[in-house]
């Protein structure tokens, strides 16, 4: 469901992603993971069509993001600068992204019991703690009911509650039968989250495995 090929990015000097290739596959989560700064978040930026490899390509569903018919009905991500605007509440920013998508407004209130912000959806975001925030955005990656979705570092800062529920919740969609890619720079965080990994180190492929296997070779 993703396909990343020879994908590369190159920063003036820094080669951030160097021909990186590897699939992931629905029914399970895959972790990406890797240090800081090891080209992470700029392979999900190039899969979600935000930069544009120096070389190769990125596939979701078998097209490159920007040919996709229903981006938001695709694909569904939650990066770490996820925007808001702090005045709106947390289900007229909702109703705002899916109205600018073509998604049925009956949706929104669907999405936020998903993620426990019913009680909620009135307040502003601006006053939302880093949880609800990421609650917010993962509703917001659910909106079009997308079949493939991407996490970025998602549960950096949250407390121990907060990190156990997105776990959870990353594991029940792909049980579900979606695709799931989750980065992270801790083994042993994707090692309770992940069945799979893909591994990076200075942009460059260093292992694509099951956990176990991961977790008994290193
Ligand atoms: P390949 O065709 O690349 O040799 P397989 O299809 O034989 O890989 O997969 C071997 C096992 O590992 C399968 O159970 C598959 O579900 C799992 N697997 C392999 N790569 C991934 C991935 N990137 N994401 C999730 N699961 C994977
Ligand atoms: P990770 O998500 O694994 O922490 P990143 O993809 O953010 O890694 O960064 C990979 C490398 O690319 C790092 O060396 C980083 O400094 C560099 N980099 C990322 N974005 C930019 C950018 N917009 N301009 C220049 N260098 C960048």
């Amino acid at each position: 469901m993703i396909e990343v090929r020879g994908l590369t990015k190159r920063y003036g000097p820094t080669l951030a992603v160097d021909d990186l290739s590897f699939q992931v596959r629905p029914g399970s989560v895959t972790g990406f993971l890797g240090p800081n700064g090891a080209g992470k978040s700029t392979t999900m930026r190039m899969i979600l069509g935000l930069d544009r490899p120096t070389a190769g390509t990125a596939l979701i569903a078998g097209k490159p993001y920007r040919d996709l018919d229903h981006p938001l009905r695709t694909v569904g991500a939650l990066l770490d600068a996820k925007w808001v605007h702090p005045n709106r509440s947390a289900r007229s920013h909702l109703r705002w992204m899916a109205a600018s998508n073509g998604i049925p407004d009956s949706r929104v209130d669907e999405v936020l019991a998903l993620v426990g912000l019913t009680e909620v959806a009135g307040k502003k975001a601006g006053g939302f703690s880093l949880g609800m925030s990421q609650r917010l955005g993962l509703a917001g990656a659910l909106l079009g009911d997308p079949q493939v979705l991407l996490f970025d570092e998602p549960v950096n800062g949250l407390d121990p509650e907060g990190i156990v529920w997105i776990r959870k919740f990353m594991q029940r969609l792909a049980a579900e039968g979606r695709t799931v890619l989750v980065s992270s720079h801790l083994l042993s965080e994707m090692a309770l989250t992940a069945e799979h990994l893909v591994v990076i180190g200075r942009g460059r492929l260093i292992a694509d495995t099951s956990v176990r296997e991961f977790v008994d070779r290193a």
